[in-house]
């Protein structure tokens, strides 16, 4: 993290309205929300996920459930116009990290590598990171076979009516299980514990579908592909006795958990036990006055893109009035 004594500050009578930190949907939407409000909002894109801005659906193909696109939307193309309207109506935009906050005395200070600048309100939408395990051929399935996300693409041709696997054994893992069960011919719960983790009302739900499988004391190692390259197996291990074995399945979810990208606000702004920044119910206001949470930052539950954009016309909405009342 750099020090807030790197950059020449910018001069008392340039402090900002309002800085944006994120180019997710929660970002953009904010900032087109900010510009239209003439709030002349600066926006840090960031770069940290895939090295480009524009957040989590750069990595993405189809989006088929974001309000509007009927015939569905590639990631990268629903964020480019995100982009693309907000810059129309006056957002500055910087693809820059933000790499220090300073939100303990009013002005706030926000410092990437290339600039230190001072505002009244932030923003604050950096997202989430899917924790992932790090398998050898994580990389080479991911969106081709593993997924985060059982809501994005459970439906998708790709995995509906096939057997696929879920690893992880607490409620995330447990509700992506379920959910899949909608679309799945069966689906295995890859559970590395002698126990699930899960409340007791999910644990019932998964013991009562018979569409679902749980294999206890199973780690998992890898995919396995078939001669046309797609993924057809798990590779997986019994901890209790060592036994490896490939459990036929075309799709693997990940359900162990999301890392907030909290880590600048930490000891600043109130934070729950999992990282999360905590806002008062309802709104985007944070535990300190002026610094507003959008997206999934803020938001462990629904990790959805219109769920982060509409989030993100709350912050700026609030901003819009807590800068008309210090007027
Ligand atoms: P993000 O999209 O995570 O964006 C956060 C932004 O903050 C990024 O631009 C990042 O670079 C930036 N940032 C982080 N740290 C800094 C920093 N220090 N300085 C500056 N910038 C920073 N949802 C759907 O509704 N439908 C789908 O089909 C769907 N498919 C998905 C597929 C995949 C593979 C994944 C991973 C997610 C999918 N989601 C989908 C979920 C959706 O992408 C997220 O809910 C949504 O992107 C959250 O938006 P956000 O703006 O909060 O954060």
């Amino acid at each position: 993290r750099a020090s807030s004594t790197d950059l020449p500050a910018s001069p008392a009578k340039d402090i900002e309205n309002v800085v944006i930190i994120g180019s997710g949907p929660a970002g953009y939407t904010a900032a087109i929300y900010a510009a239209r409000a003439n709030l002349k909002p600066l926006v840090f894109e960031g770069y940290q996920v895939g090295g480009v801005p524009g957040g989590q659906l750069m990595t993405t193909t189809e989006v088929e459930n974001f309000p509007g696109f009927p015939d569905g939307i590639t990631g990268p193309d629903l964020m480019d116009r995100m982009r693309r309207q907000a810059e129309r109506w006056g957002a500055e935009l910087f693809q820059e990290d933000v790499e220090f906050i300073d939100v303990k005395s009013s002005p706030f200070t926000v410092q990437s590598s290339e600039r230190k600048v001072k505002c009244h309100s932030i923003i604050y939408a950096t997202g989430a990171t899917a924790k992932k395990l790090s398998l050898p051929r994580e990389e080479e399935f991911w969106s081709r076979g593993i997924s985060a996300c059982a809501i994005c693409d459970g439906a998708s041709p790709l995995f509906k009516g096939q057997v696929l696997a879920v690893v992880g054994g607490g409620d995330t893992a447990t509700e992506e299980a379920l959910y899949l069960t909608k679309y799945a011919r069966h689906v295995h719960l890859l559970v590395r514990r002698d126990q699930l983790k899960a409340s007791k009302a999910m644990q019932d739900r998964v013991y009562n579908n018979p569409n679902v499988t749980v294999h206890f004391n199973t780690e998992t190692l890898d995919v396995v592909s078939n001669t046309k390259g797609q993924m057809s197996g798990v590779l997986v291990r019994k901890v209790d006795t060592g036994e490896e074995s490939v459990l036929e399945a075309k799709g693997l979810f990940y359900g162990i958990g999301h890392s907030p990208n909290s880590q600048l606000l930490e000891g600043q702004v109130k934070l729950d036990s999992s990282g999360y920044v905590l806002v008062e119910e309802g709104s985007a206001r944070t535990s300190v006055e002026g610094v507003f949470a959008a997206g999934d930052v803020q938001d462990h539950e629904w990790r959805q893109a219109v769920t982060a954009a509409g989030s993100g016309c709350i912050a700026a909405l609030s901003v819009e009035r807590y800068l008309a009342s210090k007027d």
